[in-house]
């Protein structure tokens, strides 16, 4: 691409080839990779605010690759969607988060504790996804009101027929369905009256820029108070430091996640104090 004369629109296509040769090259070792094996679940504990104590944990997928070393779902997961193999990583990362949190619930921890999972919308709209879910749910003997399904807001955007009847399927299983992302989708306001929902999850851009920015406070803490009118739980996500946690209940938000509490990382070596706790 650097020859001399070579137009600057060459240089484009050139960058396209090889940008277009890469993903193909990338989305075959994530073909193999199923075959293999090589993904694993972490574990981020989301808190109460109020006391620190942990409530539940939200799943994020990650790629062990022989060759890539460990890869964050940023790079793979639009990749992912993109091609449709987000369908066979997701259904094992359902059932894989389901397996583990089962197995604690069955040792002791709190019976109200929650596992978060992020479930694409090609997932969603599968036909056989509420039977996958119920499948999921009686192989491993997880109660239903332990699991929350983390949904972006955009997808609401799709059919919103369609999508609402399918959001009131899994909630009549008695799942839980999370906005995720909140506040960064086009409708915000205008779907929250066609859509039930069990908890909000107020996006970590916000809250990465309320403490100097006013305009980001005031969208914070209008979101609290909308999140409190709908009487469902509000996860404050991205918390970095004390001051964003104290400032996050003073405004009232009830729970958080973030790097200030803990980093995702795998059940096996989550640290004693955050297991086997609840909610009471
Ligand atoms: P998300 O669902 O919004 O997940 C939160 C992301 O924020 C995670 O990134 C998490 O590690 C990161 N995070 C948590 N606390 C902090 C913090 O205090 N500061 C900062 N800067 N970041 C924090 P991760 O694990 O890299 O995942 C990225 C995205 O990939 C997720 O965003 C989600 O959209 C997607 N993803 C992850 N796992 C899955 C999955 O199993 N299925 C699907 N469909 N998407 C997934
Ligand atoms: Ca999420
Ligand atoms: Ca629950
Ligand atoms: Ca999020």
């Amino acid at each position: 691409a650097k020859d001399k004369g070579a137009s600057s629109y060459e240089i484009f296509q050139i960058d396209m080839v090889e940008q277009s040769t890469q993903k193909i090259h990338l989305i075959s070792e994530l073909n193999a990779a199923i075959e293999k094996d090589e993904f694993r679940v972490y574990f981020q504990p989301v808190v109460r605010l109020s006391d620190g104590k942990v409530i539940g944990a939200e799943a994020l997928v990650r790629w062990q690759s022989g060759q890539r070393g460990l890869v964050s779902p940023g790079l793979f997961i639009p990749l992912a969607e993109e091609s449709g193999l987000i369908l066979p990583i997701g259904h094992w990362v359902l059932r894989e988060s389901c397996r583990q949190i089962a197995e604690r619930l069955k040792n002791g921890w709190a019976s109200d504790f929650d596992v978060h999972v992020n479930v694409s919308v090609r997932q969603l709209i599968q036909s056989d996804f509420y039977q996958v879910l119920e499948e999921t749910l009686q192989d491993f003997d997880l109660p239903p009101h332990n699991l929350t399904l983390e949904i972006t807001e955009s997808i609401l955007i799709e059919d919103s027929n369609v999508i609402a009847k399918l959001i009131g399927r899994i909630r009549s299983l008695g799942v839980e369905i999370a906005i995720d992302d909140f506040g960064t989708g086009y409708s915000s306001m205008s779907y929250l009256h066609q859509f039930a929902f069990d908890c909000l999850k107020i996006d970590q851009s916000f809250v990465s820029r309320f403490l100097d920015n006013h305009k980001s406070e005031a969208i914070v803490s209008a979101i609290i108070r909308l999140a409190g009118g709908f009487d469902v739980p509000l996860v404050a996500e991205g918390v970095e430091t004390a001051e964003q946690a104290q400032r996050l209940l003073e405004l009232g938000c009830q729970r958080a996640q973030g790097y200030y509490f803990g980093r995702p990382i795998p059940l096996e070596d989550w640290p004693a104090v955050w297991c086997g706790s609840g909610k009471s």
